[in-house]
């Protein structure tokens, strides 16, 4: 597990633009209203329900506390709120777990680490909240309620029939404070209530001032009702207000940061906090996040969870942690490609207000950046994006077709300089593979031997290669009939050899026209056409931006122009040679 990094921001040297004019000394953020940071260490915390995998909101959500507490050298607490055992799904506990470390959010306290506030799994903690219920029966703020479910829902019916907003009636705030402790001593079955005089504002770090100030207690045609919301359910567990509050009070946080879906619940908290007279800690709420036609982000447009992006679509950790942070969060730096470090270095609490639009070509420039940045510098996220790509090689070929290719080296070896050269382009391994297929083809027809290397060998090989089943992972409609088949498969094969000879005119002629493929290369000669193509592959790796423009040129149609004056984009695809 990753060593807590709390502490240690606080002796870098590294001092924010804002505080740099006010302090010399290195510091953490001395707090700003423009950035709405604290001048303190801020405590958040991360407090998933195991009713659930993590997803892409949710991460957003950890994600900004996380960075919330780094900035100001806090710390980043876990909490799992398991109060709504019915609900809970097995294996979500441990999956949040996983999935928070994949995406190197470590906590500072929490399950499995603990810390001076423990323990941080709710189900654990429920004597804490009984005696905080009990205090404030005592002081007045709540009373137990022992109305039957049947009184109960008789009176919802009632309401709702005659189009009235449900609420209680306060039949048993009444009740003795003696007869009350006698029932509940007995047995009687019941809840207990907040008694809640008003719903107070609050000041949001992301909205305002915000909140209706209402008084909870309406009076309408039938009768008074009020909120008086249930703190401690009939099977003396919390309801997750109560636990909420009790636990973000005694474990100290001073910044909740969490979706606008909870916002409604916020005055209620806020009224508890009053009822126990404890300072309320700053809410901060962020955006839902919607899909480009507004509507929210559910499972079926995207918001599905993290082992999606991480396993099935092979999404870098850094590539979703710096998406999930541009979900609604406004920088000033010149451009949007962050590490998890350079984030902890930047955040802040300018969060934009109203629904945030999730565009996913977002999320593949940054992986491409990503992809970049790890080939630029190595290290384990390079050797991955390696492994991965050859286990998607060794898939996909057979033994026999790699050998000959591949000669002394091994898959990795043969792997790393491709996409060192082009990582440009990495969105996913097997997205990559096509390329390493061109390059694959073009190596495999210089491997004649000597006393056959004649135009008709090269014919012969060309023609024969299937240039269909080399790229039949690109098709992205599969054929409903055996003819649109056999067409598609003609297409692609067309498409494939015609990037080959491409490649081919480049790699050995830089371009000009001249005899066809198979005479140039018996007029080199086997030697000659073998070393034009090491140098073609050497100069693409120098080359990485012209290569880039001339694909585009490529793409659009202009090959000839492309291929002829730059040794362009297809040495791209003869970086293993
Ligand atoms: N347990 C709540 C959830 O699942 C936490 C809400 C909050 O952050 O207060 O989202």
């Amino acid at each position: 597990m990753r060593r807590p990094l709390s502490g240690l921001l606080a002796r870098r040297s590294w001092v924010c633009l804002q505080c740099r004019a006010h302090s010399t000394s290195p510091s953490v953020h001395t707090g700003s209203k423009k950035t709405n940071l604290p001048n303190f260490p801020a405590r958040t915390r991360f407090a998933p329900s195991p009713t659930g995998y993590l997803h892409l909101g949710s991460l957003r959500t950890a994600l900004f506390n996380y960075l919330l507490a780094r900035r100001t050298g806090g710390q980043f607490l876990l909490r799992i709120e398991d109060t709504d055992q019915k609900r809970t799904i097995p294996d979500a506990e441990q999956r949040l777990y996983d999935d928070l470390q994949w995406a190197g959010l470590q906590w500072d306290e929490g399950p499995s680490i603990g810390g001076p506030y423990g323990p941080y799994r709710q189900s654990e903690r429920t004597a804490l909240y009984r005696t905080h219920a009990h205090d404030l029966i005592n002081n007045g703020h709540a009373y137990r309620c022992f109305c039957s479910a049947d009184r109960l829902d008789t009176l919802a019916r009632h309401r709702s029939q005659a189009g009235l907003a449900p609420g209680y009636d306060r039949t048993c705030a009444d009740i003795s404070a003696a007869e009350s402790e006698e029932r509940a001593s007995k047995g009687d079955t019941h809840v207990v209530r907040l008694k809640v005089e008003g719903y107070p504002m609050f000041d949001d770090l992301v909205y305002g001032k915000t909140g209706q100030n209402r008084s909870p207690n309406k009076l309408d045609l039938i009768d008074r009702v009020y909120d008086d919301p249930i703190l401690l359910k009939s099977d003396g567990h919390p309801t997750y207000h109560l636990a909420n509050v009790v636990d973000d009070h005694h474990m100290k946080i001073t910044h909740v940061i969490r979706g606008t879906e909870w916002m409604p619940s916020t005055p209620l908290h806020v009224a508890l906090y009053n009822a126990f007279q404890w300072t309320p800690p700053r809410f901060g709420h962020v955006p839902l996040l919607v899909d480009q036609s507004g509507q929210k982000l559910s499972k079926r447009n995207a918001d599905i969870d993290l082992s999606y992006f991480k396993d099935r679509q092979g999404v870098f950790a850094a590539t979703l942690v710096n998406f999930a942070a541009l979900l609604g969060w406004s920088h000033t730096q010149k451009s949007d490609v962050f590490s998890l470090e350079e984030l902890e270095q930047i955040f802040n609490l300018k969060i934009t207000r109203g629904n945030t639009v999730v565009a996913f070509e977002k999320l593949w420039f940054l992986q491409k950046a990503h992809a970049q940045r790890f080939a630029a510098t190595g290290g384990p996220e390079f050797d991955a994006m390696v492994s991965k790509v050859s286990q998607v090689v060794s898939d996909t070929y057979s033994a026999k077709e790699l050998t000959p290719l591949l000669q002394s080296r091994s898959l990795n070896q043969y792997i790393a300089p491709l996409l060192r050269a082009d990582a440009k382009s990495y969105t996913t391994a097997t997205d990559f593979i096509p390329i390493s297929t061109l390059h694959t083809a073009a190596a495999a027809l210089m491997l004649v031997p000597e006393p056959h290397w004649t135009i008709e060998t090269h014919k012969a090989n060309i023609t024969s290669y299937d240039g269909s089943s080399a790229l039949e992972d690109q098709d992205p409609s599969p054929p409903t009939t055996p003819e649109d088949a056999s067409k598609t498969k003609k297409s692609i094969d067309k498409t494939f050899k015609k990037e080959l000879y491409h490649y081919l005119r480049w790699a050995l002629s830089a371009g000009a026209a001249g005899p066809g493929i198979p005479e140039t290369m018996v007029i080199l000669g086997r030697k000659e056409s073998l070393r034009r193509l090491q140098e073609a592959r050497d100069l693409t790796r120098e080359d990485g931006e012209s290569m880039r423009r001339a694909k585009k040129e490529v793409d659009a149609g202009s090959a000839e122009r492309a291929l002829g004056g730059d040794r362009g984009w297809m040495g791209s695809l003869a970086g293993g040679v």
